[in-house]
């Protein structure tokens, strides 16, 4: 087992290296074309430099350009509908393109890309701007546990400390984030939130961090929604996992956000893509026969016969690590035909 990931291991540096050389040489075509099926990707924030200190999600929209250019030439770039709907050219990878998170980033630096390129993409968003909690509980904590000065703190009578690596945890081994995960309702997030004010208040201040917290204001919604390549979807209201929380709850979530989304962009939102990849099959089905979410995208598929419910579709992750022609390179299809 051991020899075997070591050799592949080789073999991948083989070719990764191969991948580059190809790419440099102008012979992508070899690569990119060759790629039939369908596959949805996940992106999430865009910044200027790829900064990697806080979390490893943000693209650059340097290398989004690329990504856009290589897809548009030797892809069939979708809708989400239309993926759902199958509208596929057989003789291509047909690829969907989403943005989770709603930050304002994607309005400054993908809505421009977007609209060079021509491509249709959908943007998740959360309901958070109603609520005085204007950030995404993860970004909230990759920045104030990077940037706090403290060894250790109490959260939910437990004690999380700072190890040698820089990171904090729990005597059952789980960092602050994995238990806010696992714990899952919201004033267990508020008690963290407050433990952390006066960090994230200077967080708040500094303009070269807005990049990696800031959501998209009503406003910049709504231009979004205007845009003829942008369509509109649920995150949740609170990004919770909604598969943790009471079933009472998740769905008075989805309820708030598809009503306080539809209220902004004036136009149905008929697309989900669930919060940290958490759902259940009675979420599911209730928010396909009650709300008319027929676009509802999964990380993972999680339970046995997911794939079975037509409205249900998992996506391929992609994260900054690696050249750029290997990073195309690993986008692969999802479905095959
Ligand atoms: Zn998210």
């Amino acid at each position: 087992m051991k020899l075997k990931n070591i050799a592949s291991r080789i073999s991948n540096k083989v070719n990764r290296t191969l991948t580059d050389i190809i790419f440099l040489a102008q012979l992508e075509k070899l690569i990119m074309s060759k790629k039939k099926g369908a596959v949805i990707l996940t992106y999430h924030g865009v910044d200027l430099n790829e900064d990697k200190r806080f979390n490893m999600r943000f693209f650059s929209n340097k290398t989004l350009d690329k990504h856009f250019y290589y897809l548009k030439k030797y892809t069939n770039v979708i809708s989400v509908s239309d993926y759902f709907e199958q509208k596929w050219d057989k003789n291509k990878l047909n690829v969907a393109i989403t943005f989770d998170d709603g930050y304002r980033n994607n309005f400054l630096y993908l809505k421009p890309l977007v609209e060079k390129y021509e491509l249709p993409v959908s943007f998740y968003i959360t309901g958070l701007n109603n609520t005085p909690y204007k950030f995404i509980w993860a970004d909230f904590a990759d920045l104030a546990l990077y940037f706090t000065k403290s060894n250790s703190f109490v959260l939910g009578n437990q004690e999380f400390r700072k190890t040698i690596n820089g990171s904090f945890i729990n005597n059952e081994g789980l960092t602050p984030k994995l238990k806010i995960k696992e714990i899952g309702n919201w004033e267990y997030k508020k008690e963290f939130f407050k433990l952390f004010e006066s960090e994230f208040n200077e967080i708040q201040k500094k303009t070269e961090l807005l990049d990696y917290w800031q959501i998209m204001s009503d406003e910049e919604i709504r231009e979004c929604a205007n845009s003829p390549y942008i369509n509109i979807g649920s995150h949740g209201f609170l990004h919770n996992n909604l598969n943790n929380i009471l079933f009472e709850n998740a769905k008075s979530e989805i309820i708030d956000s598809k009503n306080y989304l539809e209220n902004i962009t004036q136009k149905e939102v008929n697309e989900i893509a669930y919060p940290d990849g958490g759902y259940t099959e009675d979420l599911t089905k209730w928010c396909f026969e009650e709300l008319n979410l027929k676009f509802q995208l999964a990380c993972s598929f999680l339970h046995k016969n997911d794939f079975e419910r037509n409205y249900l579709r998992s996506r391929l992750d992609l994260y900054p690590v690696d050249t750029i022609p290997n990073q195309l390179s690993q986008i692969e299809p999802i479905l095959t035909f």
